[in-house]
């Protein structure tokens, strides 16, 4: 899942975006208004979390602007302790949660998680795609049933397909899914999560389309 947070402290900005990255989520980080702007373009992030005091153009107005546009993508906002009026105002402007700062690491993964589920409508927590089964909440995977040991862009990866079971993604839409912008992609990195994913599940659970890219195949395995 792919995130645009927008912070202008550093520290709080590092913290956040390298904790959530050891969750296994992929986080591009702006620092001031207009560049997170120009950064919410439709359909590139699943959610934004966003600092209200910001250089450049304020939170609220960012926030507005995207509401406006009829974009409805969650945003969660992060606020100061003493800032009741601001935490009112940004739910009012169309925030689907807000955070308290300074707020602790896992609380934040815990919130995106549960307003991702509520998002998408979605009771369960847990997803099941034939065999498979993953947990959202606790990053636990199991194929028939049994515990499957993958690593955080592997996760990731696996994540993007099962959102959208049926759909085929393209390598540049995986790798944009489980890379930030400053990150490094190696040139075949997506074909070996995939080979390490196809090795702990089965070989024919992730179809490779010619051409267009990947996609699951719930009745292997
Ligand atoms: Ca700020």
């Amino acid at each position: 899942m792919r995130l645009l947070l927008v912070e202008d402290d550093a520290m709080i900005g590092a913290a956040a975006r390298d904790g959530l990255r050891e969750d296994g989520f992929a986080v591009d980080w702006v620092r001031d208004g207009r560049e997170a702007q120009a950064a919410l373009a439709p359909g590139v992030h699943e959610m934004v979390l966003l600092d209200l005091g910001l250089p450049g153009r304020d939170g609220l107005a960012i926030l507005r602007g995207l509401r406006a546009r009829g974009d409805a993508t969650p945003v969660i906002i992060l606020t100061a302790r003493d800032a009741v009026a601001d935490r009112v105002a940004g739910l009012d402007a169309g925030a689907d949660d807000y955070l308290v700062k300074p707020f602790d690491l896992d609380e934040l993964a815990a919130r995106i998680r549960a307003l991702r589920r509520r998002h998408a409508g979605r009771a369960r927590a847990a997803v099941r795609i034939g065999p498979l089964t993953m947990d959202p909440a606790t990053r636990e995977v199991a194929w028939h049933g049994r515990r499957v040991q993958l690593s955080g862009r592997e996760y990731a990866l696996l994540a993007a397909l099962a959102d959208r079971p049926g759909a085929i993604l393209s390598r540049a839409q995986l790798e944009e899914r489980i890379y930030g912008w400053d990150e490094e992609v190696g040139s075949n990195a997506v074909e070996v999560f995939v080979h390490g994913l196809r090795r702990k599940l089965d070989p024919g659970f992730i179809r490779n389309v010619r051409g267009l890219g990947y996609t699951l195949s719930p009745d292997a395995g």
